[in-house]
């Protein structure tokens, strides 16, 4: 009934939370135009690169030519950074070009632009 002395200074239970599928979250970072760099899930301290150009992964998968979870998410992390580079682009020339009223939408105005017009 009343616990035992030596249950809280247990470690075993606290492991095995620390590796339920709710708590690992995939950590990914870009380090450069077309590589990423995740870290295991399942390994503490192990990173695999990807390379979405290539659609190559340094993990156990990826070097037989398997499509790993590593390189689904950096394909997902380089649309979700393309997306951003775009629109902060895309901010950026319209706020240069387009002086205080806006008259035309952006977009039209960029594609004008761009053909001379
Ligand atoms: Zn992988």
């Amino acid at each position: 009934m009343a616990p035992t002395d030596d249950e809280g200074t247990r470690g075993a239970l606290d492991m095995t939370q620390a590796t339920t599928p709710a708590d690992a979250k995939p950590t990914i970072r870009r380090t450069g135009r077309y590589t990423f760099e995740t870290k295991s899930r399942t390994r503490a301290g192990v990173t695999h690169t990807q390379d979405v150009l290539h659609l190559k992964c340094s993990c156990e998968a990826g070097e037989k030519g398997l499509r790993c979870w590593h390189l689904v998410l950096a394909l997902q992390a380089e649309q979700w950074y393309q997306r951003a580079e775009e629109q902060y682009k895309a901010h950026n020339t319209a706020r240069r070009r387009q002086p205080a009223t806006m008259t035309r939408p952006a977009g039209m105005a960029a594609l004008q632009e761009a053909f001379g017009a």
